[in-house]
């Protein structure tokens, strides 16, 4: 398996990055390089699970491919990239809400440096958009004049300049990936996670065109039941009391999805950095050291509690990608339209639903659903945002 299986259904962009990749091994060997073929900062976008941060991953094993950047999957150098662990290939994955400027400051001098492999000094930012703008400054004097072995790889959801700055932006070379079909996400399900095909279909028909959740929905039978949860909701708003019901059990169920993930890791994390601080140690200098600690101690817990938070939105975010297209359904089965509806499965309340809504009520709850997105982009609090969608879908 080379290393560019793992991108779905991106054939031009695959291209790009295949002929970028022998070209920068080219380069290496001191061979000539066409000019233009390679170059010093990338930018990866694409709607979420489209697989921005999988495509820029892949490209930085292709860098450090030891069989002239094919990407071969098996040497050293795409082994240990695949591992998240080659000496020259640093990602940058913000857990929080947003991405620091003395991570990216630390980041930028690192990359300065001579790669140790011999090949390219790697720096994959995922999610770019969350960049500070101070973050965002320390990163444009790198790639304004990167040093020679030096390689950018940031993703994010697009071009526009609430994404990414346009000063970085306009430094970079532009991949834009898409969408992939729901038979390349089902192939893919098939192929590397083996599972059944039917069941493949179905999970990647139900996380439309996303990959990582296609996978989730085939594997994981809670991921499923919460999505059964989440569709089931529409045909239940009869009365206001029912309204505010439902919403308590969005927010809830995003609630307890990222407390199950903080329960996952911050324990291990914390006792790591416990032991690497050297508690409940003895002798001379222990006050001090714990009096430093403790300052450390406070940020790992800052970092959690903001993880945390990014995790509860995003399953939240999901819940309302489902129910956007839940609202699509009743519109498809409205205009009659012979296009595969998202949500197959809720077949029953979408055509209950379908015959309490006219067209323009359908439209209204899509566009309720949309804004409560925007709104928690925006930080508004989950609930407040929550109610406010659910009274607006509201069956009359
Ligand atoms: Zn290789």
């Amino acid at each position: 398996m080379t290393v560019w299986d793992e991108v779905v259904g991106q054939p031009a962009a695959l291209d790009v990055l295949r002929s970028a990749a022998a070209a920068a091994a080219e380069t290496v060997a001191g061979g000539p390089v066409a000019p233009g073929a390679m170059t010093h900062a990338w930018l990866f976008t694409g709607p979420p699970g489209s697989g921005r941060s999988v495509a820029a991953r892949a490209f930085a094993a292709a860098l450090q491919c030891e069989r002239g950047g094919v990407g071969c999957g098996e040497c050293a150098g795409c082994h240990t990239v695949r591992a998240r662990t080659h000496a020259d290939v640093h990602l940058v994955v913000p857990e929080g809400l947003s991405i620091a400027v003395q991570e990216m400051r630390a980041i930028v001098v690192t990359a300065a440096r001579m790669p140790i492999g011999g090949r390219w000094q790697v720096v994959v930012i995922e999610d770019a958009d969350r960049l500070t703008e101070a973050a965002s400054n320390a990163l444009l004097k790198a790639v304004e004049e990167p040093p020679a072995r030096t390689v950018f790889l940031l993703c994010a959801p697009s071009t526009h300049p609430d994404d990414i700055a346009v000063t970085i932006r306009s430094r970079c070379r532009v991949v834009a990936l898409r969408t992939p079909a729901a038979e390349a996400v089902a192939d893919v399900l098939v192929r590397r996670d083996g599972v059944a095909p039917d069941d493949a279909g179905w999970a990647a028909q139900a996380a439309q065109g996303h990959v990582g959740r296609a996978r989730r929905l085939a594997r994981d039978g809670q991921a499923r039941a919460r999505r059964r949860a989440v569709l089931s909701v529409p045909a239940s708003l009869t009365s206001l009391g029912a309204c505010f019901t439902a919403a308590d059990q969005l927010v809830s169920a995003a609630e307890e999805e990222a407390a199950a993930l903080s329960a996952e890791l911050d324990g291990p994390e914390t006792e790591a950095l416990e032991r690497s601080l050297g508690a409940g140690g003895t002798g001379r200098g222990v006050a001090a050291s714990v009096r430093g600690a403790a300052g450390v101690l406070r940020d790992l817990q800052r970092r959690q509690k903001s993880r945390s938070t990014r995790a509860q939105r995003d399953a939240l975010d999901r819940a309302l990608v489902d129910l956007a297209a839940f609202y699509r359904d009743v519109l498809l089965v409205e205009v009659g339209a012979q296009v595969r509806p998202a949500h197959p499965e809720a077949a029953d309340d979408v055509r209950r639903v379908a015959r309490v809504l006219s067209q323009e009520d359908a439209l209204t709850r899509l566009d309720a659903v949309l804004a409560c997105r925007e709104a928690l982009e925006l930080n508004v609090k989950p609930r407040v945002a929550v109610e406010a969608m659910v009274v607006a879908l509201r069956l009359r």
